[in-house]
């Protein structure tokens, strides 16, 4: 479970806008700078199944409702997140929707390496990137790069999945700055991306904001080091100078994956478990604010 913390804040914002014009069909013009003032609300309650809810951004910052000229905004994306539900904007037809994260079903054409595939989506080709994990390089163009453990995922990935059918599930990006779908891949029901993780193939690698199951993925892979699964083979816990009781007490990492916290209460935002171990394996620093 994520945890949604604030803090109580109330504070008004001015803003610049522009304020467009439509003069005639579709013709905008006349921009004029106007100042306005907003207000953020802390004070207004959003229950869900009874639940009062709490939100926060991508870079994990508290989200309010906003009152804006006597109308009150909602984080709707939040909301719909907090929901499960799987919040679209359509652009050309100006419509949100929520929608239960349905899976697509599609045909996985060729296995690119451990983590990235071409699949038959929607009548295009598409190369799928899977979230939340790395696998180590098979196919870059560097050969210096290709290393056999990434081999050895490809190979991996390849006798799993590919010529399956298997079904696609997104977070909140679609797609990723090279254009290939970000997917949670599914195969006969059951996750690949988590899969790569508690076999050793895969490392956690966090991505904000598609951090849905981070939480899950990072129990996977913490797992995987204990049985010393693929990569892990032989892993010693790197000593940090703590006790293994420390190792072991859980922290609290922000959804960006900087820093770790005491509590999860230390500033607003979303958070997820760790040991204090893991977080000094991925080279998270302390916060200075709780430690
Ligand atoms: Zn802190």
């Amino acid at each position: 479970m994520r945890r949604w913390t604030r803090g109580w804040k109330t504070f008004c914002l001015t803003l610049m806008v522009l304020t467009s014009f439509c003069m005639g069909v579709g013709v905008s013009q006349g921009l004029e700078a106007r100042e306005v003032t907003a207000q953020l609300r802390p004070d207004f309650v959003i229950v869900i199944d009874q639940e009062t809810a709490h939100f926060s951004d991508v870079n994990g910052s508290e989200v309010y409702p906003l009152l804006y000229e006597g109308t009150t905004y909602l984080p709707l994306r939040a909301i719909g997140n907090l929901m499960g539900k799987q919040v679209d904007w359509d652009e050309q037809s100006k419509t949100v929707t929520l929608s239960d994260a349905l899976r697509e079903s599609v045909g996985v054409e060729r296995v690119v390496d451990g983590d990235t595939l071409e699949v038959l989506w929607r009548g295009n080709l598409e190369k799928v990137r899977l979230i939340g994990v790395d696998t180590a390089e098979s196919a870059h163009p560097d050969e210096q790069k290709n290393t056999e453990f990434g081999r050895l995922a490809a190979a991996y990935t390849k006798e799993a999945l590919e010529g399956k059918t298997v079904e696609l599930e997104f977070d909140v990006q679609q797609r990723d700055q090279y254009g290939r779908l970000l997917c949670y891949v599914y195969l006969d029901g059951e996750m690949f991306n988590e899969r790569l993780l508690e076999e050793g193939m895969a490392a956690v690698s966090t991505w904000p904001p598609n951090v849905k199951y981070v939480e899950s993925f990072t129990q996977a892979q913490q797992r995987a080091k204990e049985a010393g699964a693929g990569m892990w083979e032989g892993y010693v816990p790197q000593d940090f100078g703590i006790t293994e009781q420390q190792a072991q007490s859980i922290v609290y990492v922000t959804a960006t994956g900087k820093k770790y916290h005491k509590s999860s209460t230390c500033g607003a935002g979303t958070y997820f478990e760790s040991t204090l171990q893991q977080a000094l394996e991925q080279g998270l620093t302390a916060c200075d604010k709780c430690w």
